[in-house]
């Protein structure tokens, strides 16, 4: 299990091993709703760019006061860290995104840079068609730049890998419903991160032993009051471990960075890009892109009521205003139905102390009523 943290950790000498091994290239991408598939199809390795929440003195002069997430990408690529990383490219979602692409670009040059147009109105009648024309455009600015012709068989691979990726975490957080599961909260959002930074086949390789070994774990599984995590995505699995020290145990999450970047697959069908425009279109919808037809308030109590969460920790970016905005509305929909919750925020650091007693008293309340529940 500790593999994929090792991994997370080391995850810029991992893709720097990738590039050794394999010559290729690697993209840096931003948001979800970037369509890694065709990047693999062209042979290069699609790479999330994840923060590290290290506090800096440089960025605050370079893009105004965004989230820690935004502000702390911009600040790892002026440090250098990202210098294998050839290319990158944006999915339009969160505007500080944005500016973290573009700021980017002032500290280092990259022989490839793409904008990809993902519209706001995901569920809109002619999103299908915009998606559909936004990832050929891109499939055709990939071949351009990696001088390899992405073919059908070579998008059918690559669809392969990722499905059968997806389905190997599903599996896992499946898991995650049983009483005292076997899995921990910040174990499963180690593997769903260490899975956005490696190449697929590598991941899934790993994925498969662990479900191998998962049975013949020693000790009985994670007790406690089960929690359900919300909001702002996240790099990093210390939310959770400093949930599960205090007890408790994280069975599900609704984050970008943690279940919703897996949990619905590409359909195949005759036309690949088409497949994968409604795939990426059909997501569970971030904050952003939950306008006409509300999806995510029903996707939330959905996976809450399906993994027997008792209490949910809403845990928000200062300055992330996507979940800023959205948060009144999840607020009511857990209040109508009496689901405990606690709301906090986080910022380039946590501080742990005061988090701590916070969630404390949050995991002490749910834990009785917990305990009146089982009866
Ligand atoms: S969604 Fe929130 S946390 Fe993510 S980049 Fe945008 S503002 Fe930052």
């Amino acid at each position: 299990m500790h593999r994929f943290k090792e991994v997370l950790d080391n995850r810029h000498e991992y893709a720097k091993n990738w590039k050794a091994r394999t010559g290729g290239k690697v993209l840096g991408y931003f948001e979800p709703y970037t369509p890694e598939e065709v990047i693999y199809a062209a042979s290069a390795l699609p790479v999330r760019l994840l923060s590290r929440h290290e506090p800096d003195d440089m960025t605050d002069r370079n893009i105004y006061a965004s989230c820690a997430c935004a502000r702390d990408i911009v600040n790892q690529v002026a440090l250098g860290r990202f210098d294998y990383v050839d290319g990158i490219t944006y999915a339009e979602a969160c505007q500080w995104m944005r500016h973290a692409f573009i700021s980017s670009q002032y500290f280092q040059s990259f022989s490839y840079t793409c904008d990809i147009f993902v519209p706001d109105y995901v569920d809109g009648h002619r999103s299908k068609d915009v998606m559909y024309s936004e990832m050929k455009a891109f499939k055709k600015s990939l071949e351009e730049w990696t001088s390899n012709t992405i073919t059908d068989e070579a998008l059918d691979h690559a669809i392969d890998v990722y499905n059968t990726n997806r389905r190997l975490m599903r599996q896992i957080y499946e898991l995650r419903r049983a009483d005292n599961p076997i899995v921990s909260g910040a174990e499963a959002m180690e593997m769903v991160l260490a899975s956005q930074v490696m190449d697929k086949e590598d991941h899934n390789r790993m994925l498969q032993e662990v479900l191998k070994e998962l049975p013949r774990r020693s000790h009985a599984g994670y007790p406690g009051p089960r929690l359900m995590l919300v909001g702002s995505p996240t790099s990093d699995a210390n939310l959770e471990r400093l949930v599960e020290e205090l007890g408790a145990v994280v069975v599900i999450d609704e984050l970008c960075t943690g279940s919703c970047y897996f949990w619905n697959e590409v359909i195949p069908q005759e036309d690949r890009l088409l497949a994968l425009s409604l795939r990426y279109l059909g997501k569970p919808h971030c904050a952003l892109k939950d306008n006409n037809w509300r999806r995510r308030p029903a996707h939330i109590l959905q996976l809450y009521e399906d993994f027997n969460a008792q209490g949910v920790i809403i845990a928000k970016q200062i300055y992330c205003h996507p979940h800023g905005t959205d948060n009144p509305h999840i607020w009511k929909i857990l209040r109508e139905r009496i689901y405990p919750f606690h709301f906090l925020e986080r910022d380039t650091t946590v501080p742990e102390r005061e988090m701590k007693t916070r969630l404390e008293a949050f995991i002490n309340l749910v834990e009785p009523v917990r305990v009146k529940l089982r009866g």
